[in-house]
């Protein structure tokens, strides 16, 4: 607690030093509470000021000695796109609403903190004993075997294949049969999401693969996932397509009817590099089907929307997010009570101490 209460005082000092800036190139008294009139005509707008507050916030939060390798890559990775979507959702509606313990477990996994009761755990059904990947319940989001990720997996699918629907594209899931050709290769698994060639941009269909990968893991940190920003999603979206390579290797001459497309996330919920290309060819579709002059808020159109989601981009990029946090979050609270000695009475909360 000690490390975020300095990095509080930081903040709050550079906070200062902008602020007397501010004063002093307007002419405003130091002390003036509110900028004059002029000031708020030619000062940069609130989202130019926060971005700067930001980098300055994450530069020193990433630079902080007292950080492991793994809380290091853990905040690098919460920084990147989207990872923390989830955090803007407005819980108006049903598709943005937790329940309050999965909530407090949200954030208790976002911040790094200890995750509430894993203090009474000594070891997990999947053999593995007790150590700090349990207090911060990473060992539940990609290490144990007995996680829940399939689950986990198939809540981002069935996310993105309802917004492909909500975009007319006529994207199934789980379309199997894709490498028959391939006998030898008969235990590839389908495509998770298949965007028909009508609709991919580029004229051949699309065999999306979602994965989640966990920055904080040994190997990640092995590729300086403390330091590269989404290297442990770039690692795994390579290992995908050399395994897709092969097969269309041994496809020879006729090759295969689709591309491959991983949908690499990190477990912060963050996006890597090439799904984020994913994402810009599925707003180039959704802008392809408006004309200029059409309103985007989705309020205007009489669909599902909040303050904070009220456009295409936002309302499924929180989502996904929210899915994907939330679901993470359940599994994690199933498994510490799984794991709970039968005499802990869950009625101590030392996570926040
Ligand atoms: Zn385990």
């Amino acid at each position: 607690m000690r490390v975020w209460f300095d990095n509080n005082v930081k903040f709050e000092r550079h906070l200062e030093v902008m602020g007397s800036e501010v004063n002093e190139e307007e002419g405003d008294t130091p002390k003036t509470l509110c900028p004059s009139l002029a000031a708020l005509e030619t000062m940069p707008n609130q989202h130019a000021l926060s971005a700067k507050l930001y980098s300055l916030r994450k530069k020193s939060m990433l630079t902080d000695p007292q950080l492991s390798r793994e809380d290091r890559a853990w905040f690098l990775s919460c920084s990147q796109f989207n990872a923390g979507s989830w955090l803007h959702a407005i819980p108006s509606i049903r598709r943005f609403k937790c329940g309050s313990a999965e909530f407090k477990t949200m954030l208790q996994i976002r911040l790094g903190l200890y995750v509430a009761h894993t203090e009474h755990i000594k070891e997990c059904k999947c053999g593995a004993k007790a150590d700090t990947s349990f207090r911060n319940a990473r060992h539940w989001m990609t290490w144990c075997p007995k996680g829940h990720r399939i689950l986990l997996h198939n809540r981002t699918r069935n996310v993105i294949a309802a917004m492909y629907k909500a975009l007319g594209v006529a994207a199934e899931t789980e379309v199997k049969g894709l490498y028959l050709q391939l006998t030898s290769y008969g235990a590839h698994r389908p495509a998770d999401v298949l965007v028909p060639s009508s609709s991919s941009g580029d004229g051949v269909a699309w065999a999306l693969d979602v994965a989640y990968t966990d920055p904080t893991c040994a190997t990640a940190i092995q590729h300086n996932s403390d330091t590269r920003a989404l290297s442990s999603a770039k690692a795994r979206h390579s290992a995908k397509m050399a395994t897709h390579a092969k097969a269309l290797t041994a496809a020879g001459a006729a090759g295969l009817p689709f591309k491959k497309k991983p949908l690499v996330f990190e477990t912060t919920g963050a996006m890597g590099q090439e799904t984020q290309k994913w994402w810009k060819a599925v707003l180039a579709i959704e802008a392809a089907l408006r004309t200029p002059g059409d309103t985007t808020s989705r309020r205007d159109l009489g669909l599902e929307h909040t303050f904070s989601a009220n456009g295409f981009a936002t309302y499924w990029l929180q989502s996904i997010s929210l899915s994907y946090a939330r679901s993470q979050a359940e599994s994690i609270m199933v498994w510490v009570g799984r794991n709970a000695p039968a005499s802990s009475a869950h009625d101590t909360d030392t996570s926040l101490r």
